[in-house]
């Protein structure tokens, strides 16, 4: 690992301003993601500007019934919140089903959300990698790429987003509070993360002095009924090979909202909004679902070790959506 130094700022101002005028200076959260690219080699920062100490680690009741998280708030912390738990519910299993109690411990809400790809290519610098390293091709194409993406990829990148907390995030429309260089404004999960394009070294849409200070949830209104739906390789302590986040209203047997965003399908946490479209209005039953999430993938471009991932996205899908109708019935 490269040396790098510390600085522990007294206010997110101090913060925002000591990351814009230094070179190589990053943010750091719980560093489970952060530390470990760089004992990688993949990240070099030369200054490590902490952030768990500023007052971000809360969780408030928002005008008009909603929730704000603080960015610095534990993902052990947001998974136990009774208001989280009783009113979001899809967001503490989300946050249940990541990493390990330990690790869910040190992770916050800011880092979970810029959390770097685990496309194996971009954590081993003897690999290309247009995103580590832009322009020097992508090996996951014609290699290991069985975790990687069927929507939303480029030919330069089909790495996947690996947070789970994000998707639910996503499906729950949350909104990100940023503080930057040019003061305070807030973003929707879209126009947060970006996808690759021509140009897949950047995740987001943020400057490097941007900093994440909360997380936003509308009231909760039919997200009472949602769920979050993780498949891995082995029961726990593994990354999603597709998850599903979904709320669900149904009235008289007809659905009259949906929510609905996928996991580890795209460089970005998907919003299925082509299949909430077609799902406003029809009968909440098993085929209309399927065929729902169905139009959804029928953008999917996958590749040869990754085209099981399309019946599993639409039984996933069409399983959480039959069990939200049951419950409401
Ligand atoms: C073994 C293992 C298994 C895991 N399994 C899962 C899993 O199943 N599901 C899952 O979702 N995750 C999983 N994770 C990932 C884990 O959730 C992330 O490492 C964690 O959420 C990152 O949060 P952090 O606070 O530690 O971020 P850090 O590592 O500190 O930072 C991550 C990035 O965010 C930036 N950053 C941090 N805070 C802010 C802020 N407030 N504003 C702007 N930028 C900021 C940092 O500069 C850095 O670029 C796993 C990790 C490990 C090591
Ligand atoms: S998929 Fe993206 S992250 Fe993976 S090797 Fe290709 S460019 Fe790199």
């Amino acid at each position: 690992m490269q040396p790098f130094q510390y600085q522990r700022p007294a206010d997110a101002a101090g913060a925002v301003a000591t990351v814009a005028e230094t070179d190589g200076a990053v943010f750091l959260g719980g560093g489970t993601n952060l530390v470990d690219l760089m004992k990688l080699g993949v990240e070099a920062p030369g200054l490590l500007v902490d952030v768990t100490r500023l007052p971000m680690n809360r969780i408030e009741r928002a005008g008009g019934g909603g929730l704000r998280i603080g960015a610095g708030v534990r993902n052990s912390d947001l998974a136990a919140d009774p208001r989280v738990r009783a009113e979001y519910p899809v967001l503490a299993q989300a946050l249940l089903a990541g990493a390990s109690g330990q690790l869910r411990n040190m992770a916050t809400v800011g880092g979970n959300l810029l959390q770097r790809t685990r496309c194996l290519y971009f954590q081993d610098v003897t690999k290309p990698c247009n995103k580590r390293r832009p322009g020097s091709g992508c090996p996951a194409r014609t290699g290991d790429h069985r975790n990687l993406a069927i929507l939303g990829g480029s030919q330069q990148c089909i790495a996947t987003h690996p947070s789970d907390m994000a998707v639910a995030l996503a499906a729950l429309d949350a909104v990100v509070h940023v503080e930057g260089a040019a003061g305070e404004r807030t973003m929707s999960l879209d126009e947060l993360y970006r996808l690759p394009g021509d140009q897949p070294d950047r995740d987001t849409t943020l400057a490097r002095s941007d900093l994440i200070t909360a997380v936003e949830l509308p009231p909760p209104g039919f997200a009472r009924r949602s769920a979050y739906r993780k498949v891995r390789d082995r029961a726990s302590y593994a990354f999603a090979v597709t998850s599903v986040a979904a709320a669900l209203d149904v009235a008289d047997g007809q659905v009259r909202d949906v929510r609905l965003a996928v996991g580890a399908v795209a460089p970005v946490p998907w919003r299925a909004r082509r299949a909430e479209q077609a799902l406003l209005g029809r009968p909440a039953t098993e085929d209309a679902f399927r065929s729902a999430v169905d139009a959804e993938l029928a953008a999917a471009a996958p590749l040869r070790h990754n085209a099981f991932k399309v019946p599993l996205v639409s039984n996933v899908v069409t399983a959480v959506l039959s069990q939200l109708a049951g419950s409401a019935a």
